[in-house]
Parts: structure tokens; C-alpha cells; sequence
């Protein structure tokens, strides 16, 4: 049984001196390939660096929502470059309104952009909503359904909107957040996703989950996902095996044109 962490940060400066043993360890515990979502320009080369060091790690491209004010004049350009220059997918993106005094106008157009280069390259795209759904669902109505799949990540949306999502080419991430053993909203989301449509991240090194023997640094890592599978599937009646199957198939779906793009190369 295999597993894929559909969305990760392994550029993050807390972590990155590790990596070797970070990719060691997740290749023990069947991780077989890691999405690395950059999050601005500075960590474009980084990403496209480690995605040339390991077979295993995926990249992703975009400007994350929290980080729209570090644009450069020259963003969608480097962008671009870095999205040509390897197989790799879009993200991370979205909208993010939990901060109330955030740029929304810039971070729309941001978000836009990211989703308009997606149909047009037909890449995946990571996606990241918090407090911004409505926004995102008039997005969605107004763009159209995603060419290439995409997902949402760590979902955090409400159980009815998720056949919606479905509908517009989108895949259904879940986190750590998962194992929370509060967090009845989000089992909700797992209970209504179609088993076609969810997939599992870490968010590596962030979303420590709840684990019988929690690491000491609380840093999360790739090496986690099966045991949020585990963790999961108990939580929605789901065999292990059946759960982690189903995981696993539905990333390859969504991630399909970077792993072709790596296989050609
Ligand atoms: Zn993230």
C-alpha cells in the first residue's frame, strides 16, 4: 500500500537542512511522492531545486494567499518560468479573510491569475480557502470547471458544499486537522465527499495531527500521512486498507500531469 502527500512545504527554513532524512523516513513509511506547494517567489528555486534532488517530491508553483504583498513586478513572469521549466503543478493559491485588514482586491487577482494559467498549461492547482467561500464560489461560477483537477486543501468548508466542489473538477484534501479528536465539522466533510474525491496531506511541517506517540518537535512530516489514513478511515467506518487505496488513486488523478511530465523527461 502507497500513499501520497498531496500537499506540503518542504522548502520551509524550519525543516530544510533535514530533508534527506525527512524523504528517507516517508520512503519507510510508503510515502511515494510529496506535493511541495512554494509560496512566494523567493522559494521558486527551492522547490525546483528539490524537486530535481528527489524523484519522490512533486512541485508546485504559486503565491500563497497570506504572502500577495511580497509580489514582485515581475511575479507572473517568474512564475511562468518556473512552471515551464519543469513538470510541476500550480499552487499554493486562493483566498485567505481570516486576517481582516488583508488586501482581498490583490488577493483575488492574484488567485485568478494562478487559476487562469492552470486551464491554459493544464496543471493541477493546489488550492488554500479560509473564510473566503463565498468569494471563492463566485470565482468558481465565473471561471468555470477546472480543465485539469485541481484540490482544496486541508478542507475546512461545510459538509453541503462539497458536491458542489465536486462538480467543478475539484478533489477534497485532508489534513492532520482529520485526527483532531474535536474537529466533528471536518469528519463531517470526510463523511460526504465522494470516495472518488478526497485525497490526504500533511501540510508538512505544519498541522502536527493527534498521534498515539507525538514527535517531540511537533514539526510535522510526510512519514505522518499513513497514520492520519489510519486515524481517518476508523473515524468514518472505512477499512484502512479500502481508505488508503481510494487516497491514493485519487491523487494520482489530480497529480497524473506532473508524474507524465517527470516520466517523459
Ligand atoms: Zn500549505
Amino acid at each position: 500500500m502507497f500513499f501520497i502527500d498531496s500537499h506540503c512545504h518542504l522548502h520551509d527554513p524550519r525543516i530544510i537542512s533535514d530533508i534527506p532524512w525527512i524523504e528517507d523516513r516517508a520512503r519507510i513509511a510508503n510515502v511515494q511522492y510529496m506535493v511541495s506547494c512554494a509560496t512566494m517567489e523567493d522559494n521558486f528555486e527551492l522547490t525546483a531545486q528539490l524537486s530535481k534532488d528527489f524523484d519522490s517530491i512533486l512541485p508546485c508553483f504559486g503565491i500563497h494567499p497570506w504572502f500577495v504583498d511580497s509580489i514582485s513586478g515581475r511575479w507572473k513572469e517568474r512564475l511562468e518560468y518556473y512552471l515551464l521549466s519543469c513538470p510541476s503543478g500550480i499552487g499554493e493559491t486562493g483566498l485567505d479573510f481570516t486576517d481582516k485588514t488583508c488586501d482581498r482586491a490583490l488577493q483575488i487577482k492574484v488567485f485568478e491569475h494562478h487559476l487562469m494559467l492552470a486551464g491554459q498549461l493544464e496543471r493541477p492547482v493546489n488550492i488554500h480557502i479560509r473564510n473566503a467561500w463565498d468569494t471563492f464560489i463566485h470565482i468558481l461560477k465565473k471561471m468555470g470547471k477546472l480543465k485539469v483537477p485541481g484540490l482544496i486543501h486541508s478542507y475546512s468548508g461545510s459538509a453541503d458544499m462539497i458536491p458542489m466542489f465536486e462538480s467543478y473538477g475539484l478533489y477534497i484534501s485532508f489534513s492532520g486537522s482529520v485526527t483532531n479528536p474535536k474537529a466533528k465539522k471536518v469528519v463531517g466533510a470526510l463523511k460526504s465527499v465522494s470516495k472518488e474525491r478526497f485525497v490526504l496531506e500533511t501540510d508538512t511541517p505544519d498541522i502536527y495531527p493527534y498521534l498515539p506517540e507525538p514527535n517531540f518537535s511537533r514539526l510535522n512530516e510526510p512519514q505522518n500521512l499513513p497514520a492520519i489514513a489510519q486515524i481517518a478511515s476508523n473515524r468514518i467506518d472505512m477499512s484502512f486498507e479500502e481508505f488508503s487505496q481510494y487516497a491514493y488513486g485519487n491523487s494520482l488523478a489530480v497529480f497524473h500531469p506532473i508524474l507524465q511530465g517527470k516520466k517523459d523527461k
